[in-house]
């Protein structure tokens, strides 16, 4: 499956290899180098294998009969990381009434329109941040059964009871009465040995990270924002036995409480990050602490909670004031000196228009180049990944390419028309 969407995808330039395992010559017009944030000059890469061979600048000169393809005008970059996403939905107004309607192999079905939409958009990899789904889709696109991103699941966020991402907030009694209390096998936890016991679930799972919702949420059917709702204990619990399995843990947060806490107790990853006070950036600098601020996702609820309906009542005061606020507090984290890596909450806006993030990343006050080293060079480091987020002798060959400067115009970054992932074409300019 793999090798006839490359051989597909090449068919249109001539002499091109039949299988991705031949090597292929990229001809970049410019070069977006991740660890200095510069854009160089014209570049040859050479992909074989699934691997970038050798990284050699200018129009380098190869050997007879190899295949190339010429990326005239164009920017290569390292395929993007969106490390804050939900393959399992997209929210509309329907939303919540369909949790009651549509099975898992409905929202299966749906996942993979939106995987092959980021992948396409020049997002090679991502961490799905909360949904079964997730592990399904990562092996379906492992296995080439499906096109889309090498995908980093969380499975089911954990959350405690009422909390963001309890899965029976908003159930009538008579519901709850049937279903029962969720417990650490459904992701909702009340004690550090519950906190252990959903860890490990979510080994037994199949997840790749851990998801935690350290505060309220906006999307839930739930009155706060931004209560803290774990204790301090249980979330060390859950890092400690993450640890265990090789897992980092992410953990969603808004308000300042619940931030502290994960902090303190060892997270990886603040999403959200909507009330960072100093005292928070401080903690985050002193633990090494990174940041995913999904603005997009903010923008995004705000907007929606203008129009009637769009939300439910106890959701939309939430949505416009959450919402609104972490376009800034990404900018006055970046100038605060927290490290800021890359996501959007897709699945709350539209997959496939993650890039987007880039230019309300721009807007906040972050260097383009920052932004990029964001989704490319930080991303792999806060997935522990040393094999990609750079174009480099040796690493995944994860290339993208775009017309343009996105050092120069950021906007750039909605324009990629070349997408390869382990040294497979999924998109060429030839094919627009
Ligand atoms: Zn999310």
């Amino acid at each position: 499956m793999r090798l006839s969407v490359a051989s597909l995808a090449l068919a249109a330039s001539a002499a091109l290899p039949a299988l991705a395992a031949d090597p292929v010559a990229l001809h970049c017009e410019r070069l977006f180098d991740a660890r200095s944030g510069k854009v160089l000059g014209e570049h040859t890469i050479v992909v074989e294998d699934g691997r970038i061979r050798s990284l050699l600048p200018g129009r380098a000169k190869l050997p007879d009969g190899t295949a190339s393809i010429v990326l005239a005008g164009r920017t290569c970059l390292p395929g993007w990381t969106d490390l804050h996403v939900h393959m399992g939905g997209q929210s509309s107004p329907q939303s919540y009434s369909e949790g009651f309607r549509l099975d898992p192999v409905d929202y299966a079905y749906r996942s993979v329109g939106y995987a092959k939409k980021t992948l396409l958009a020049g997002f090679t990899s991502v961490r799905d941040l909360g949904g079964e789904v997730s592990p399904h889709l990562r092996d379906a696109i492992n296995q080439g059964l499906v096109e889309g991103p090498r995908i980093f699941a969380a499975g089911k966020s954990i959350a405690t009871t009422g909390g963001h991402a309890d899965p029976t907030n908003g159930h009538n009694s008579m519901l709850s009465h049937l279903i029962g209390p969720p417990g650490p096998t459904e992701g909702v936890i009340n004690s550090v040995d519950d906190a252990r016991q959903a860890v490990r679930q979510r080994y037994k799972d199949g997840s790749d990270v851990i998801k935690i919702t350290a505060t309220g949420g906006v999307l839930s059917y739930a009155k706060s924002g931004d209560a803290p709702q774990f204790t301090l204990e249980e979330i060390r619990a859950i890092v400690d036995t993450a640890k265990d399995y090789g897992y980092s843990v992410a953990a969603h947060a808004h308000g300042t409480e619940g931030m502290k806490r994960a902090v303190e107790a060892g997270v990886t990853s603040i999403e959200h990050g909507t009330h960072m006070t100093d005292e928070v950036m401080r903690l985050m600098k002193q633990h090494g602490t990174w940041y995913v601020p999904t603005i997009y996702a903010g923008r995004f609820v705000a907007e929606k909670a203008k129009i009637d309906g769009y939300f439910p009542e106890i959701v939309r005061p939430k949505a416009a004031r959450i919402g609104a606020q972490i376009q800034e507090t990404a900018g006055r984290a970046y100038r605060g000196g927290v490290k800021i890596a890359f996501g959007t909450d897709q699945g709350v806006g539209p997959h496939g228009d993650n890039a987007r993030e880039f230019v309300y990343m721009v807007e906040a006050g972050i260097p383009a180049a920052y932004a990029l080293q964001s989704a490319t060079l930080h991303a792999a480091q806060v997935l522990g990944l040393d094999d990609q987020g750079v174009i480099e002798e040796g690493r995944r060959a994860d290339i993208i390419a775009l017309p343009g400067d996105p050092v120069a115009d950021i906007e750039a970054v909605l324009g990629v028309d070349f997408v390869m992932k382990d040294g497979v074409v999924y998109r060429t300019p030839e094919r627009e």
